[in-house]
């Protein structure tokens, strides 16, 4: 803007729209190259029982570590991946790479679930529900330890995503509804899809201590999954007021930097291990 501010010549130079353009396209050649080299690196983030403070989960959560920009979050360079297909090819990297971390993975003697995202075209690609039945093979792991988390938006028009996700349930592999709430279609989900888990959106749960009204979407989502046994898990849990509040609002699971971040799997090992020689990890410790 202040390009064209500055002078009617270098408006076409300048122009956000072209550098956007042209930003896009380098950007999506390099994701292509990045996925060959394998740049794409998984960090997991503990979802924490509120009963006990064990860990009964960890969310696998994508970064590309770029060779000049450092390490790059999802939301850098998921829609760019999502527009060219390269997706499908991360997300077989991100599958096998956290299956092969989390087969080992366990706390006070139980095994940690894994939980990984998958976008919708993801789950309407043939070759997702291979790459499922591989990595569960290869690794040992129990179907039910692994968990796919969608959002509610992925579902709505796609009779493929459908069968995928009616074929991972008859596999035993669960399923989880993430950023619960946003979408319009919520409660439709519930009823639709062979759902195991609601991940209640973080949005809400920033005025889990203060806001009259988070406070009564968070109730009232954890009464309604109960009724429906379902697991929930509050995303985004920072200070012990919020953890409080989703605790005594019945709320099963969080996750959030209260506990903590995500981290590479080495740290996060390193984490489990502390967690289960010192004491739990909850606000009642
Ligand atoms: P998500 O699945 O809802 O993941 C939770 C996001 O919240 C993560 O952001 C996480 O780092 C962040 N987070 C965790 N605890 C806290 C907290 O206490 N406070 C705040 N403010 N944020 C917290 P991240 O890693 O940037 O991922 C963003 C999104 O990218 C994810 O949202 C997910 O939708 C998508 N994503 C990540 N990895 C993958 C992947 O492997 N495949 C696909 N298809 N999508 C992925
Ligand atoms: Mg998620
Ligand atoms: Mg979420
Ligand atoms: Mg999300």
């Amino acid at each position: 803007y202040a390009a064209k501010a500055a002078g009617k010549n270098r408006v076409q130079v300048f122009s956000p729209a072209l550098l956007d353009g042209d930003q896009t396209t380098a950007l999506e050649t390099e994701l292509r190259t990045a996925a060959s080299r394998g740049e794409f690196v998984v960090h997991y983030q503990p979802i924490v029982a509120t009963r006990d403070g064990r860990c009964t989960a960890v969310e696998a959560l994508v970064r590309w570590a770029h060779p000049t920009h450092g390490l790059l979050g999802p939301d850098a360079f998921l829609d760019a991946a999502e527009r060219t297909g390269v997706i499908n090819r991360i997300g077989e990297q991100v599958l096998r790479q956290a299956c092969a971390a989390a087969a080992s993975w366990e706390d006070g003697g139980r095994p940690v679930a894994l939980h990984v995202n998958a976008s919708p075209s993801q789950l309407a690609h043939p070759r997702f529900v291979t790459v499922v039945r591989e990595c569960l093979t290869e690794h040992a792991l129990a179907p039910k330890q692994l968990i796919i988390e969608i959002t509610e938006s992925t579902v709505l028009d796609s009779p493929s995503v459908q069968a995928t996700l009616d074929v991972l349930a008859g596999l035993g592999v669960g399923l989880a509804v993430d950023d619960f709430g946003t979408g319009y279609s919520a409660l439709t989900t519930l009823r639709t899809l062979p759902v195991d888990i609601v991940k209640i959106d973080k949005s809400f749960v920033a005025g889990a201590a203060t806001e009259v009204a988070d406070q009564a979407v968070l109730e009232a989502i954890a009464q309604m999954a109960a009724r429906l046994g379902l697991e929930t898990v509050a995303e985004g849990v920072e200070d012990l007021d919020q953890q409080r509040f989703v605790e005594r609002a019945g709320i099963t699971a969080v996750q959030g930097y209260l506990h903590q971040h995500p981290v590479p799997a080495a740290e996060l090992t390193a984490w489990l291990a502390r967690a289960h020689t010192d004491q739990p990890v909850s606000s009642r410790a």
